[in-house]
Formats: C-alpha cells, sequence, structure tokens
C-alpha cells in the first residue's frame, strides 16, 4: 500500500485526506486561514500543523489539486521548479484558484523536501475536446494572445464518475459513452465518449454552463458591457456579481439547493423560478451533449445536489422518454445507484464523486508508484 496526502488548497482553505491504499487514515478541513479566530494565521501555519498532526512516514506522494493547468499540462504532472513557474504563470487565468494552491505546494516542499509532489489539475481531463469543442467565434489573434478558450474544470470528477459508470454497468470504459452532470455549489457538465472527454460546460473560467450556487453560468456577454456602461458598475463589481451574487442566490436569494427546494415546496415563486431555470440549463446541456455523442450509454449525476436530490434528477430527465431516457421513481431515492429502468436504453446512474482518491490515484500513476 502507498501512502499519499492529497491537498487541495484554496486562498483562505486547506482540504486534506491521508489515504493508504484506498482507505482514508484522515481527513479534513482547515478554514478560514488568515482571518481573525481563523484556523490558521496563513498557509505556512496550516499545514505546518497538519504535520505535527498526522503521521507522514513512509509518505510516498503528496497529491495537490490545481484547478487550472492551461494549455501546458494535458495530465498530472510531477512538481518541479519548472511546474511551479508555468502554474504561476497561470495566475491571470484562474487569479481565485492558482494562489491558494501554489501556497500549498510551497510550503509542502519545504515541509516535506524528500516527498515527490504531484499537481493534479482540473482541467487535464478536458484537454481531449477536439478544438471545435473548445474554441469560440473571436479573433484568433486576441484569442491566441490571451489564452481565449474553453479549458473545463471538474476534470478528475468527470473522469472519476464516468469510469465509474462504466464499472457499474459492466460495460469496457473504452466503449461506454456518458453524459456526466456534476451538480455541486460548481456544477459543471461533460460528454464523455470511451473515456475520453468530448465536451464541457465550463469555459476559460468556472464562470460558464450551469445554473450554480452563487455563479450566473452562461450569459449573453452584452449584459457585461451594458452594466458597465448603462449601469456605471466598474468591472470588478460585474465579476463578483456574476460569481457570487448570481445562479441560485442570484434568482432565489439562497445559494443552497436545500434550500431553494424547501422554499420552492412552501410556495415560494422566486425559488420555484430558480429550480426552473436551473432545470431548463441543465436539460438544455444534456440535449446538447446527446447530440455530440450521438449514442449514449448513460447519464451520471454526481456531487452534492446530483448525489442527493432525486427532485432534481427526475425534473431534468423528465419528457426525454422518445429518447430512451426514463427515471423510475421507485428507484429514484436517497441511496440509488441505478434509477433507469432495466431495460432502459440509456442508464440513468447516481455515482458518489470520489475527487480525492482520483487525485490520489492520479499521484501514484505520474509517480509509477503501485496503488
Ligand atoms: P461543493 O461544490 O462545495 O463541493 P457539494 O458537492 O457538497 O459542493 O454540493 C453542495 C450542494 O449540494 C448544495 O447546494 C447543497 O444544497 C446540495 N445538497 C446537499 N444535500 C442535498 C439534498 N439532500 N438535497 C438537495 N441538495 C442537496
Amino acid at each position: 500500500m502507498t501512502r499519499v496526502l492529497v491537498l487541495n488548497c484554496g486562498s483562505s482553505s486547506v482540504r486534506y485526506r491521508l489515504f493508504d491504499g484506498d482507505d482514508v487514515r484522515a481527513k479534513g478541513l482547515i478554514q478560514r486561514i488568515g482571518e481573525s479566530g481563523g484556523d490558521a494565521a496563513d498557509h505556512d501555519a496550516a499545514l505546518q500543523g497538519l504535520m505535527d498532526r498526522l503521521d507522514l512516514s513512509d509518505l510516498a506522494a503528496v497529491g495537490h489539486r490545481v484547478v487550472h493547468g492551461g494549455e501546458l499540462f494535458t495530465e498530472s504532472t510531477v512538481i518541479t521548479d519548472e511546474v511551479v513557474a508555468a502554474v504561476e504563470d497561470l495566475i491571470p487565468l484562474a487569479p481565485l484558484h492558482n494562489p491558494g494552491a501554489l501556497a500549498g505546494i510551497r510550503v509542502a516542499r519545504k515541509l516535506l523536501p524528500d516527498v515527490p509532489q504531484v499537481a493534479v489539475f482540473d482541467t487535464a481531463f478536458h484537454s481531449t475536446i477536439p478544438a471545435e469543442g473548445v474554441l469560440w467565434a473571436v479573433d484568433r489573434d486576441l484569442a491566441r494572445r490571451f489564452g481565449l478558450r474553453r479549458y473545463g474544470f471538474h476534470g478528475t470528477s468527470h473522469a472519476y464518475v464516468s469510469r465509474e459508470t462504466a464499472r457499474i454497468l459492466g460495460r469496457p470504459p473504452e466503449d461506454t459513452n456518458v453524459i456526466t452532470l456534476h451538480l455541486g455549489n460548481g456544477a459543471s457538465a461533460a460528454a464523455v465518449r470511451g473515456g475520453r472527454c468530448e465536451a464541457t460546460s465550463m469555459g476559460m473560467t468556472p464562470l460558464s454552463g450551469l445554473v450554480m450556487g452563487t455563479r450566473s453560468g452562461d450569459i449573453d456577454p452584452s449584459l457585461i458591457f451594458h452594466l458597465h456602461r448603462a449601469g456605471g458598475l466598474p468591472l470588478d463589481e460585474i465579476e463578483d456579481s456574476l460569481t457570487r451574487h448570481g445562479g441560485l442566490a442570484g434568482l432565489a436569494g439562497a445559494n443552497d439547493m436545500r434550500e431553494v427546494l424547501e422554499r420552492r415546496a412552501a410556495g415560494d415563486p422566486d425559488a420555484a423560478l430558480a429550480f426552473d431555470v436551473y432545470i431548463r440549463r441543465l436539460k438544455e446541456y444534456i440535449g446538447s451533449y446527446l447530440a455530440v455523442l450521438g449514442r449514449v450509454d448513460a447519464i451520471t449525476f454526481t456531487a452534492g445536489v446530483g448525489e442527493n436530490s432525486p427532485d432534481v434528477r427526475a425534473a431534468a430527465l423528465a419528457g426525454l422518454e422518445p429518447l430512451g431516457i426514463t427515471v423510475d421513481p421507485a428507484r429514484n431515492t436517497d441511496s440509488a445507484v441505478i434509477i433507469s429502468p432495466d431495460d432502459a436504453p440509456v442508464a440513468v446512474c447516481v455515482v458518489p464523486t470520489e475527487e480525492e482518491l482520483e487525485i490520489a490515484n492520479e499521484s501514484r500513476r505520474a509517480l509509477s508508484l503501485a496503488p
């Protein structure tokens, strides 16, 4: 068994999980780093505290979740000074996400100088999307100069649940086409053909695509110009609004799907409309990915909302029976795995995502270690 420490460092938090093979030996979350009353003064103190608490003898690797790998990183990569510099160069594309990961990488390399460290990128699984699926129809010189293209995110989750779906169905992964729906606070959809991603809903940043907890998802970009010109809003404020006050929060005043569902059930019209907009967007992406893939073997729900909300799953697929997609209400429960009827042409699955385990396994793969 190889022991791997997985670190998911944000700007003010460190999520960690220590694996021994597939077994979790320790896990936790250090929060509000740098804030008064927070768990640690900075990332140095947070990780030092972690090293003191955990038994890190025989550690074979540290796997770091890195949100943005740009065009350079198409797979998990052993961390060197050059890799750190390249991830730094990507900060303009991911100003909210990459600095936290970099802080974690720097401190972990300093504290554990003899343990190999691996960067596992949210974007890497999407590097197989063909050019027509990543390019927007904008001036190509500008696009090249500024890296304007779709990168996609949640890649470790889409990779893990699409592979798991094939395993659950007893099908060869290389001949299984899956639409994966990662519905958490952040949300994204992906079209996976034989284990390779062909389309995904997030773009250059995690802001586009599905309606999320606080992110708007797709909008007409002109509304940014309009808010700036006619509304006099500074660009930072518009970005903040679309990122932190959009999505379910923008429509219903609550970013938590449980609250939206409760208020909808109690007759709140804003919550009902937010749910409808959320479902409608999801359905539009499912339809689009049915067309991209042509033959779809399974549609898989994952993450907080996807794993836990029978209402969302049923509504997202309602009316698609003519396309071979059916949710069996008796199977669509809290403990469900396959929620379509046995003879359905398209299996509908619920697969809990395991992003940390995927990062641990990717770290071992990058270092050619035994599982
Ligand atoms: P993150 O993207 O932060 O990892 P999660 O995957 O944990 O988020 O998903 C969080 C979302 O899952 C929240 O909107 C929460 O309301 C939703 N959720 C959790 N449990 C349920 C449930 N039983 N029914 C509906 N939504 C749920």
